[in-house]
């Protein structure tokens, strides 16, 4: 295996699961395990917090047609749009379908009626995101039409937070009393309700009023908030650590630059060390002269261009070996930081952590006896 790699702590994706779910309760708690489990590896992490997870949500059909070739069994909402050609992917692997237009429902009970199967749908209500989904006011034709859908189950009804991380709660009460004002819908009507949920991680902090009977933790499960801004309320830790290790190791004198466009050069001669890890792996290039890294237990900069597998560090006066380690985040080192040196949200540092990069998983074992 390559000396870099993601050490992932199962154990504590865990405890942050239990934490919401405690924070959250009654509300049953999905998961977001889109993107590759937010980059902590979804072949790890999906079958070992199945039995702990109501629901399983993902992004993309394709992503709930892995789960299941991972052998999940629970329910797995697809969450995002999807092009009416793939509709039969939702039979063939019993995945939920985010109904979010009229002509997707109406494909769909098509679809099931000449397939002689049934499908679960959750209504996509847009409250004031403006990416998918009906428009609140406009949400009635899709509740009658989905009540007309003979062959369709409306398991649940759901809409997404657009700034459920910042204090300013005003634009998320709107979109919770559009979402409200929809769901009159079926109290008017005496019609039993579906399973309503609104919440991603800064709603579940924010919004306690909005938890509903579900709620969708993305960023917050893997352990880091959404933010500066949220409500703490709700302790989890992050379960990342990147190590790596030197695999190069010399000094190097003023009037030699490092890497490529010459960008920086030591002003005494300095020990430089080489780490096996570049852009390639998701180590941003843009961190170039930003990052830091721990060689030894101790901080030291990166300096000159990050190449796409490759980059180095300045270690100054003192020494390091060729094989010694390397943390390049964990340990102190937080999601937060490396989006500050990148210029960047938490969310995409721990996504673009790339599939060359081989996930470790620790804490398994003795949790799941
Ligand atoms: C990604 C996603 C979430 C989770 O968002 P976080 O901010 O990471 O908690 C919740 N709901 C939907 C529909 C999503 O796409």
């Amino acid at each position: 295996m390559r000396p870099t790699y993601l050490q992932v702590n199962l154990s504590q994706l865990k405890q942050n699961l239990e934490s919401i779910r405690a924070h959250a309760a009654p509300a049953k708690v999905m998961p977001m395990v889109k993107a590759n489990a937010y980059g902590h590896g979804v072949d790890g992490v999906a079958p070992f917090i199945e039995p702990y997870v109501d629901y399983f949500g993902v992004a993309l059909a394709e992503e709930g047609i892995h789960l299941r070739q991972l052998g999940i069994r629970k329910l797995i909402l697809v969450t995002g749009g999807t092009l009416p050609e793939q509709l039969p992917l939702f039979f063939e692997h019993d995945l939920i379908l985010a109904a979010s237009s009229l002509d997707l429902l109406t494909a769909a009970d098509k679809l099931a009626e000449s397939t002689r199967k049934r499908l679960k749908v959750h209504l996509k209500i847009d409250t004031g995101m403006e990416r998918v989904g009906v428009r609140d006011y406009e949400a009635e034709s899709l509740l009658e039409k989905s009540l007309a859908c003979r062959n369709i189950d409306v398991e649940g009804i759901f809409t997404h937070l657009a700034n459920s991380e910042v204090i300013d709660r005003k634009y998320s009460l709107m979109q919770l009393e559009r979402f409200q004002e929809v769901l009159r819908f079926y109290e008017k009507r005496s019609l039993p309700m579906p399973l309503r949920h609104v919440c991603n991680s800064g709603g579940i902090l924010n919004l306690p009023e909005a938890h509903f009977d579900m709620v969708r933790p993305g960023v917050l499960f893997y352990g880091v908030y959404p933010g500066r801004e949220v409500n703490r309320v709700v302790d989890v830790k992050p379960a990342l650590t990147w190590r790596s290790r030197v695999v190069f190791s010399k000094m190097t004198m003023p009037g030699r630059p490092v890497s490529y466009g010459s960008l920086w050069q030591a002003e005494s001669p300095a020990r430089i060390v080489t780490i096996p890890c570049g852009y390639a792996d998701g180590y941003f290039r843009r961190m170039t002269n930003h990052a830091r890294v721990i060689v030894n237990g101790r901080r030291y900069p990166q300096v000159g261009r990050i190449c796409m597998d490759q980059f180095m560090v300045n270690l100054g006066e003192d020494n390091a070996q060729v094989g010694d380690e390397v943390v390049l985040l964990g340990e102190g080192i937080t999601v937060e930081d490396l989006a500050k040196w990148a210029g960047t949200n938490e969310y995409e540092v721990m996504t673009n952590i790339s599939a060359r990069v081989p996930r470790v998983y620790i804490g398994g074992a003795s949790t799941r006896a």
